[in-house]
């Protein structure tokens, strides 16, 4: 039988993961495995000494600093716990600027002296650590030779316990820092982020009146989509394994057409890989709520409820490594990459992200009466001003090669930000400018009728799936995000510039409400009529995917950054610089390091695929084609022959252009700029060129010959 004949016949075969499944009775209040491996406040209450216990949970609602005098008594109750629950080892597990995780494991052993070992972790231990950190990007904030980088314990993301077949190990959420103090993760400035955030929202708040707050949390609930194949394919395909994408691959007969996968029933191996991930993150205390089918075939979608960004962001790194890692027990591979498949759809990350109180309040949540009307307006107002102003940096926030493919391609948002709020939403904004709103006698606000805004629908068809930022009734949903990213840097730009915006507001709301005549109703609305006039024009509720919305963006003056070198130098732009050294969230050293390694990040990217294209085209696609055609000589059927040569030839020719614009001789070193525009306008092309050859033979070679499974195989075999 032809080779990927017999991979598909043992691909459609599976057993659920060793009978086990069903097999915990969820009815039992035993087999309840919620957060069972976190070292969650209840846990924390059971063992820490009183005094310990609430000064720890004032450092978790008010983001204090813990006194680390008290590291100690925490270090041994989390030893405990951590080894009645299997674990041997503990790390300190970080973010660096790879955009995943990183984890150095200690045993908690130390030899005793007597021969035998005694279990050790110090409140020190705990604290801080010191890892080998030379091999991690920096962007040239710690030269190599000054390796020392430290991980400081992040009290505020609790720790967690992942399980092995052969083991179990203390996760400890820390940020990572040079000596110097400079952040080398995603953590440190998302913190600072928030803290930014929470300053601002408590002053415009206190002049709205609501006096209460201690604290405002930004909240996000990320929903990740994903692809799953049969793990044979990927294993047969040098450039899933090597790049996370296909770099070939003819459009197979039957794409996402017929909208048949969209929230069709799960097939049951699929189901069953997705309860296993779901119990295992139930274990990590990751709120999973939802899941469905996604609409390309073979993609899917898992979505948590929203918790805030510091413990969101954690939970969503967890939630991409169990997604993977399960998979593994079932025969499949998870794809996180934005695009794995040319001309299908690609996977994003819909961050929904809100402000709340410490209070229970949803900053974002019209409400029910004219004063939470009012605060709604302010904050929304704020959002708009800051998404307007930093359109470009939003957009660099979420930028990278695998972004560069699905931007603006099938069913993702474009690579223009603009918001989307809504009919009614835009309406009262309209209508705020245009002073058809007197705010009057309390009780008939804003003059439109009614005594409160009018309903906004929450759910329902009043949604645009084509906007990269869209209003979806009590919070933003940012579309654009690439489904393999972390979400803590994107975060940290929202958060900063919406920091600088309510504190922009929050000044002229203080200016306005000066003079006796002043109410609170007045200014507010004065505040965001003048917010919604100058920014207005980043709000567009048509449709996204069209070439007439590029045309009018254009109109319009909005930034239409199409690939990751256009948009990444906003990460060092003055106004950028401005707002992130204002709030104290990374300092322009920083930003600059980011900007390096983010650059360099895509210029290497580019580099490993069009050196894995070359050497498939050359090993495995040429050879496959010439195969073919010795086949073809032997029958002396000229027609046939005259098909395949000169595709050959076209293929032979395209791949030694490839070659060349590999070469490191070739490519420019003065900057990370330079080379990943370099990556860009002449390594992509040519790569495109190869691929556009030989998927055009693909469809010409005898199947058995074909050496890379295909699209209608991978796509479609569950
Ligand atoms: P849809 O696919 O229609 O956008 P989902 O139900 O799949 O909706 O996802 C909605 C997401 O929004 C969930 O992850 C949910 O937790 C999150 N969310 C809801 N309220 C907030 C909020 N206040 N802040 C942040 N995220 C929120
Ligand atoms: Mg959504």
């Amino acid at each position: 039988m032809p080779r990927t004949r017999q991979q598909n016949v043992t691909a459609a075969q599976w057993n659920a993961n060793g009978s086990a499944l069903g097999s915990p009775d969820l009815t039992l209040p035993g087999n309840q495995v919620f957060a069972s491996n976190v070292f969650s406040p209840v846990v924390q209450r059971h063992r820490l000494p009183k005094h310990v216990y609430r000064a720890l949970q004032k450092t978790l609602a008010r983001g204090e600093a813990l006194d680390t005098s008290l590291a100690d008594a925490v270090a041994q109750a989390m030893k405990e716990w951590a080894m009645e629950k299997g674990a041997t080892h503990y790390t300190h597990w970080f973010q660096p600027l790879t955009g995943s995780t990183a984890e150095k494991h200690d045993s908690f052993y130390g030899p005793a002296g007597d021969g035998t070992a005694l279990a050790e972790f110090s409140g020190k231990e705990l604290i801080q650590g010191e890892p080998d950190a030379s091999s991690f990007p920096t962007g040239g904030i710690r030269a190599t030779f000054e390796a020392r980088g430290y991980t400081a314990w992040d009290p505020t993301s609790p720790a967690f316990i992942l399980e092995n077949p052969n083991g179990a190990l203390l996760c400890i959420p820390t940020a990572f820092t040079s000596w110097t103090g400079e952040a080398l993760d995603h953590k440190i400035p998302l913190l600072r982020s928030m803290d930014a955030l929470s300053g601002a929202a408590v002053r415009a708040l206190e002049l709205l009146d609501v006096q209460d707050a201690a604290r405002v949390f930004t909240t996000i609930g990320c929903e990740q989509e994903y692809f799953l194949i049969d793990e044979q394919y990927y294993f047969e395909r040098p450039d899933l394994l090597t790049t996370g994408r296909t770099l070939y691959g003819a459009q197979p007969p039957k794409g996402h057409e017929l909208d048949d996968h969209y929230f069709g029933s799960i097939p049951e191996r699929i189901l069953a890989y997705m309860l296993e991930v779901e119990l295992e993150l139930a274990k990590l205390g990751v709120p999973i709520k939802t899941r469905h089918n996604e609409v390309a075939p073979n993609q899917y979608e898992v979505a948590p409820i929203f918790e805030n960004s510091n413990v969101g962001a954690d939970h969503q790194m967890i939630t991409m490594q169990i997604l993977q890692n399960t998979a593994r027990r079932y025969g499949l591979l998870c794809l996180l990459h934005e695009k794995p498949f040319a001309g299908v759809n690609g996977s994003g990350k819909h961050n929904n992200w809100s402000m709340g109180t410490d209070t229970g309040l949803n900053l974002l949540e019209p409400g029910d009466t004219p004063a939470e009307n009012l605060q709604f307006l302010f904050f929304c107002a704020a959002v708009i001003q800051a998404v307007n102003k930093h359109q470009a940096l939003l957009r660099a926030s979420i930028a990278s090669a695998g972004q560069d493919h699905r931007l603006g391609a099938n069913e993702a948002p474009p690579a223009i930000i603009s918001i989307f709020l809504g009919a009614e939403l835009e309406k009262v904004f309209t209508a705020i400018e245009a002073g058809k709103v007197q705010p009057s006698k309390p009780g008939s606000f804003l003059g439109l009728g009614t005594p409160v805004l009018p309903p906004l629908p929450l759910h329902g068809g009043d949604r645009n799936r084509t906007s990269p930022f869209a209003f979806t009734g009590n919070k933003f949903e940012f579309r654009a995000l690439g489904s393999s990213s972390s979400p803590a840097f994107p975060n940290t730009v929202l958060n900063t510039i919406v920091a600088e915006s309510v504190d922009e507001l929050a000044d002229k709301l203080k200016d306005a409400l000066k003079g006796s005549a002043a109410t609170l109703e007045k200014a507010v609305t004065k505040v965001v009529k003048d917010a919604w006039t100058a920014n207005k024009q980043v709000v567009f509720d048509g449709d996204g995917y069209s070439e007439a919305w590029h045309k009018e963006a254009e109109k319009r003056g909005l930034a239409n950054l199409r690939t990751t070198p256009d948009a990444l130098p906003w990460l060092v732009n003055k106004q950028t610089i401005a707002a992130f050294k204002k709030y104290k969230v990374l300092s322009k050293r920083e930003l600059d390091a980011r900007y390096e390694v983010f650059t360099e990040q895509y210029a290497v990217t580019i580099n490993i695929e069009s050196e894995t294209a070359a050497a498939i085209a050359r090993t495995m696609l040429l050879p496959a084609a010439v195969r073919y055609l010795n086949e073809l000589r032997a029958t002396g059927l000229e027609e046939l022959i005259a098909e395949v040569e000169p595709l050959i030839k076209e293929l032979h020719f395209a791949l030694i252009k490839l070659e060349d614009a590999n070469l490191k001789d070739n490519q420019p070193d003065s900057s990370p700029q330079k080379w990943a525009v370099y990556m860009r306008d002449t390594v992509i092309p040519a790569m495109d060129d190869v691929r556009d050859v030989a998927d055009r033979l693909e469809k010409l070679v005898a199947d058995d010959l074909w050496p890379l499974p295909k699209y209608s195989e991978m796509l479609f075999i569950k």
